[in-house]
């Protein structure tokens, strides 16, 4: 046996987190040859589905839809599923109850932010920052806000926003895990630099939000949204969520406002007079059956401190780079996460140039990760399933098809 063959079986020997893996459905030995036995490494994208959702997406469906029908927007908790779950996801993103809807995509939230903010920011600032290395999306999104409010929209990098901020500056939009290289951002010391200039902080968590600590009410962001089928495994299409610190809930004037974040949407008046708390942060009608299965999904971190997740997180791709070290032969591969466990999310991303067919053969071979273009590997950890033997297994077979 290797001795990272033996260093895996300790690791998972002393691993707190690893009889979380039973709560999840996952491919066994059997599913596959013996020595390739799945290993899921894009739970950054699609997270794995948790064994309670199917039958609980039952329940919804047969017994709340098929029986109840209309009585269950009342009896089943229907109508306060966006605020409740929300709650839910809070501890996990270090805020307070109270500040957190669930609901749309991450991209309808982005706007709702986004504008939101520029709103309360006021009149007299007339720039808009955003990450131009950010997911596509956040970067169209803020590119059309800019337009409709009037602001100039300035993509600057991270590392660049410091020196952008000034007293131009209505918000900046930044992501804290880099979706493509795996890049953390300082998320403590960039809100508190937008707040020296007087602007609103909005935070995008994709991937950072059940993957390691975010402590939004600590640090004073603004405002932040994220995706539930990441890292949180709601499932494929998940509603997102929108947080909106208690003291700006007063002041934010969403650029949505629909029925259900009236201050009483039965009421079915002309005139629309905005909720308080989150409920502000609503649009229409809640996708109930993702919503409820993603509440189904969000039972598996009872019991799980953030801060677990994280130590194994580091721990699993710390182990993942020395065993790519020890197999991959040298230079075939760029690493472009940092390794600085300061400035690393919990995936690890390599570059090189055939990575859209090495990713192709890995997959075959029951290592799914996944292709970004033009020329980019990345592999996802997820701590809550993903085990040492996963990760020596991943990257042995990634040394043999980069052979
Ligand atoms: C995954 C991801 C999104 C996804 O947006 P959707 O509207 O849910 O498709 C947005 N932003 C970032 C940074 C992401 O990583």
């Amino acid at each position: 046996m290797s001795e990272l063959v033996m260093r895996a079986e300790k690791l998972d020997a002393a691993d707190e987190l690893r009889g979380k893996r039973d709560g999840f459905v996952l491919d066994t030995a059997s599913d596959h040859a013996a020595d390739a036995a799945g290993v899921y490494l894009d739970g950054n994208s699609l997270g794995a589905l948790p064994a309670v959702v199917p039958g609980r997406v039952e329940d919804v469906v047969r017994r709340q839809w098929g029986e109840l029908r209309i009585r269950s927007w009342e009896e089943s908790g229907w109508w306060t599923a966006p605020e409740r779950i929300g709650d839910r996801i809070a501890p996990l993103v270090g805020a307070a109850a109270g500040q957190i809807v669930v609901g749309d995509s991450t991209s309808v939230n982005v706007f709702k932010a986004l504008v939101g903010a520029v709103r309360m920011a006021g009149d007299g600032r007339d720039e808009l920052l955003v990450d131009a290395t950010t997911f596509p999306t956040d970067g169209y999104i803020a590119e059309s806000a800019a337009r409709m409010t009037g602001r100039t929209l300035r993509p600057v990098t991270p590392a660049e926003v410091p020196g952008a901020l000034s007293g131009r500056t209505a918000a900046v939009l930044l992501n804290h895990v880099d979706y493509r290289t795996g890049r953390l951002h300082d998320l403590p010391a960039l809100t508190a630099a937008v707040h020296e200039a007087g602007a609103l902080a909005v935070w995008d968590l994709c991937h950072s939000a059940g993957a390691l600590p975010v402590e939004l009410d600590e640090h004073g962001v603004d405002l932040a949204v994220g995706c539930t089928y990441k890292y949180l495994n709601g499932g494929p299409g998940s509603p997102a969520y929108l947080y909106v610190r208690r003291e700006l809930q007063d002041r934010f004037d969403s650029p949505l406002p629909g029925w259900n974040s009236h201050a009483e949407p039965f009421g079915m008046r002309g005139a629309y007079e905005p909720a308080s708390g989150a409920p502000r942060g609503r649009v229409g009608t809640p996708d109930i059956l993702s919503m409820l299965a993603l509440e189904a999904a969000l039972e598996v971190w009872d019991g799980v401190p953030v801060e677990a997740v994280r130590a194994k997180s580091l721990a699993l791709t710390d182990f993942f780079l020395q065993c790519v070290a020890e197999y991959v032969p040298e230079g075939r591969v760029e690493c472009l996460t940092p390794v600085a466990h300061a400035e690393r999310g919990s995936q690890i991303a390599l570059r090189c140039d055939d990575a859209g067919e090495v990713m192709k053969r890995l997959i075959e071979r029951g290592v799914v990760g996944d292709f970004r273009a033009p020329d980019v590997l990345r592999f996802g950890f997820t701590p809550l399933y993903v085990g040492f033997a996963d990760v020596e297994r991943a990257a042995r077979v990634l040394a043999e098809t980069l052979g």
